[in-house]
């Protein structure tokens, strides 16, 4: 007897729509949220990759910030979140993704991430790269703007969620 159960998860699986958003969200701001809650709208799973070794020192380990992401985004069933290390599109392809999830805030993000989206899809032109705009509440907003603030004891509760707000308050011994 065919096991049509099986055949059809096999058959799913294979024609999931996976995308990776990928970045150093250090930390995490209502910015990066609003992207996750509207990407994954648009994708069966949405896979959230923390960078670990970018050109930027960190003020959170990688596993700080996966661990952080996790928190903020347990509402959403189909979002996962892991740090990643080394070319973005090895990471997506291990993923199983087929887009790559930018957000653009200003002409000043289009000139490197247009840069980037060519670079990788001459290196894997079976992956797309993405572009959400910003959500206009959060156009100015970037995490070393959130870090600014709080290190000199500014306000920081209407840029990210209030357990983000916490750890970066404790960094900053406050
Ligand atoms: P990266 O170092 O890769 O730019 P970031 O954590 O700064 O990592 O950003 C990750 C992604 O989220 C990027 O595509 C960035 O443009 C996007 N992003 C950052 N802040 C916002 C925001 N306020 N609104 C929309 N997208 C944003």
């Amino acid at each position: 007897m065919t096991n049509y159960k099986g055949v059809w998860a096999f058959a799913r699986l294979n024609t999931m729509r996976i995308a990776v958003y990928p970045g150093s969200f250090d930390p995490v701001t209502l910015g990066h949220m609003d992207i996750i809650e509207r990407s994954s709208k648009l994708f069966d799973k949405l896979i959230v990759g923390v960078l670990v070794n970018s050109s930027k020192v960190p003020l959170f380990s990688a596993e700080e910030r996966v661990n952080m992401i996790k928190g903020v985004v347990s509402e959403y069933a189909n979002v996962e979140v892991r740090s990643f290390d080394g070319l973005l599109v090895e990471f997506a392809r291990l993923c199983k993704a087929t887009a790559v999830v930018r957000g653009l805030r200003a002409v000043t993000d289009f000139e490197y991430e247009l840069q980037m989206s060519q670079t990788n899809h001459i290196i894997a032109p079976d992956i797309d790269t993405i572009f959400l705009t910003t959500n206009l509440n959060y156009a100015y907003l970037s995490s070393s703007v959130v870090k600014e603030v709080a290190r000199y004891g500014g306000d920081i509760s209407k840029f990210v969620a209030p357990e983000v707000r916490r750890q970066v308050l404790e960094k900053y011994n406050r």
